[in-house]
């Protein structure tokens, strides 16, 4: 008979339907924790991801939850609590582009990215905090970008977002650090996604040609980052904003 080995802990990722968020939760998975994701739409992609984590022997729950929604957050946290228990580690992975050149910007690119991307981090590490807080542990990695540390040309809704992260998870650190919880970012340059799938020749070209390492990164490449950042072999690192680029200068 085979016996459950207990989980390591209990992660929450968002965004976990696809890219980088499915890589994260898979290897969370993998490490040893029980799972609960969210995504927005890609309800099939998000199934597939599901069986992935069983088939680690793991527990999942995978729920439809918009990140810019704090009540829907509020929900889907509670409920992943009463399905899998308290929470250890929080992946912020949820994000969207609307890139434009900025005298042509919708209002609406600018709201969505903003909404999603800054008050979808926000809304998920309020929701957590407390119980964080009470237990005196936690985790948490928000995923930011390149563009958030340097800023790019036609993103700057999406570079806005992603440097509030920055900010954000720094304070995080500093605030929440006396209770033992630990917050980082992560900031990924090209990676090969549905997010970057969509660039032209010519931007896959520039992007290539500032790379030292030549090629884009792995989904995989930052969720191996994210494992080590929620061990307890990052217990000492916290309020840290590290790269997974490939050495790219923007
Ligand atoms: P992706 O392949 O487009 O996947 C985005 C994920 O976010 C999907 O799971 C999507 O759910 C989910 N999502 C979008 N809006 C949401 C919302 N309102 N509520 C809940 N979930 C939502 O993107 P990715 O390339 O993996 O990017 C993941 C993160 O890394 C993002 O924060 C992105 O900004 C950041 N990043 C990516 C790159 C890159 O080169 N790919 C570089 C730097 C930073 P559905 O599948 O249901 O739509």
């Amino acid at each position: 008979m085979n016996v459950p080995v207990p989980a390591v802990g209990t992660a929450l990722v968002s965004g976990g339907s696809r890219g980088i968020g499915a890589a994260v939760v898979r290897r969370l998975a993998a490490d040893g924790y029980d799972i609960a994701f969210c995504f927005q739409r890609e309800s099939g992609l998000a199934s597939v991801v599901e069986r992935d984590v069983k088939e680690c022997g793991r527990r999942v729950l995978a729920a439809q939850c918009d990140v810019s929604d704090l009540a829907a957050v509020q929900g889907f946290v509670s409920r992943a609590e009463g399905e899998l228990g308290p929470l250890d580690v929080v992946v912020n992975s949820a994000g969207i582009v609307r890139d434009s050149a900025l005298v042509l910007m919708e209002a609406t690119a600018w709201t969505d990215v903003l909404r999603t991307n800054l008050d979808g981090v926000f809304n998920v590490c309020r929701t957590v905090g407390f119980s964080f807080m009470k237990r005196r542990t936690g985790s948490i990695v928000n995923v930011s970008s390149a563009a958030g540390v340097y800023g790019n040309a036609t993103q700057s809704n999406y570079a806005a977002s992603k440097a509030g992260i920055i900010g954000f998870t720094r304070s995080v650190a500093k605030e929440l650090g006396c209770y033992g919880i630990r917050a980082n970012t992560v900031a990924p340059g090209y990676i090969a996604t549905d997010m970057t799938d969509g660039l032209s020749d010519k931007v896959r070209r520039d992007a290539l040609a500032r790379i030292p390492l030549g090629h884009f990164g792995k989904p995989t490449d930052v969720a191996n980052l994210v494992s080590f950042l929620a061990s307890t072999q990052a217990r000492y690192i916290t309020g840290q904003v590290i790269q997974v680029d490939g050495g790219i200068v923007l």
